[in-house]
């Protein structure tokens, strides 16, 4: 069985992230999503609520998908898990230069584990959680960009 990481924030998931999963799903018998809680960032979602989040949005993929949340390195979780590769999304070059940089870093770490890189569909290449969060502060509609419950979840935390 082929298993992979698929790590990030997610905070919120949007449909590019959405998109992404769906791509690796094609290739992966099973992914794991790891939603990374790193506490010295300022995150809107706890780590909980992300993870719920993430399994409600990816719910019809449940058989082949797990959520968990981590503060661990991720090729070491990757490698705890039994995965063999770390999925990733580009956006654009700007992506590259980091992913490039994580990448090299990560086989230094464990040379077994391999990323694999995944475009989206045109339509969320521009889009990342930042630009979400963005929106919603100016109470921009966010339905192009996040499923309902999120932008539910989104307004609801904003006006708390
Ligand atoms: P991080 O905080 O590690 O950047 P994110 O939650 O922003 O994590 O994203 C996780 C992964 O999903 C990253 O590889 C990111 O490039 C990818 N991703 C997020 N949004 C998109 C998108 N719209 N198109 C392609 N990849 C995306």
């Amino acid at each position: 069985m082929k298993v992979a990481v698929y790590p990030g924030s997610f905070d919120p998931i949007t449909y590019g992230h959405i998109d992404i999963a769906k791509r690796a799903l094609k290739v992966f018998d099973r992914l794991v999503i790891v939603i990374s809680v790193n506490k010295a960032k300022n995150s809107l979602f706890t780590g909980e609520e992300r993870v719920e989040m993430v399994k409600e949005v990816m719910k019809e993929y449940k058989d082949n998908i797990e959520v968990i949340q981590s503060d661990d390195l991720t090729v070491k979780q990757t490698k705890a898990i039994g995965a063999t590769h770390i999925i990733r999304g580009l956006r654009a070059v700007t992506d590259f230069e980091y992913e490039f940089q994580m990448t090299h870093a990560n086989r230094v770490l464990e040379s077994e584990i391999d990323s694999i890189f995944f475009m989206t569909d045109n339509k969320y290449s521009f889009l990342s959680s930042t630009t979400v969060k963005e929106i919603a502060s100016f109470r921009g509609e966010l339905s192009p960009f996040v499923p309902e419950l999120v932008e539910k979840a989104i307004i609801k935390k904003m006006n708390k």
